[in-house]
């Protein structure tokens, strides 16, 4: 009984003074990886519009199909998407979009908490897709 004790004290004291591993969430947060595959968002260029040409690779590549693009044409002709729809309760966080995609136009963020409610704010649109989440 006293040898279980003084082990039991012994490994109390020893924990004690290590370094603490956890957070005080939701306060404190963690630094992801840089690697770490995050909600996905949209790029803009220098002009501050959308890189997005609405070719509807990372739609058809989507294995969870939580992607739809509705494109369109500017009037300098260039492509871009009127609708680009993202349901966030439906990927996988995968990042084959991020890679099929010949533009850089969509790019996984470290955003992870996601978590809401109500299931509507999960569809998540093009403007929402536009400002970058950290
Ligand atoms: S990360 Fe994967 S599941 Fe999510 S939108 Fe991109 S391809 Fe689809
Ligand atoms: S995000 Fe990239 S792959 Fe997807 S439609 Fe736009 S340009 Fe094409």
């Amino acid at each position: 009984m006293i040898v279980a004790l003084a082990k039991g004290l012994a490994l109390t004291f020893k924990t004690l003074f290590r370094p603490r591993i956890t957070l005080q969430y939701p306060e404190e947060k963690k630094v992801m990886y840089e690697r770490w595959r995050g909600r996905p968002y949209l790029t803009k260029g220098e002009d501050g519009q959308e890189l997005c040409i609405a070719c509807g690779i990372c739609a058809r590549g989507c294995p969870a199909q939580c992607i739809k693009i509705t494109g369109g044409k500017r009037e300098d002709n260039s492509r871009y998407p009127v609708k680009f729809e993202l349901d966030i309760g439906r990927c996988i966080f995968c990042s084959y979009c991020t890679q099929s995609c010949p533009k850089d136009a969509i790019k996984m963020s470290h955003a992870y908490e996601l978590a809401t409610e109500d299931k509507n704010k999960m569809l998540l649109s093009k403007e929402v897709l536009l400002e970058r989440p950290e």
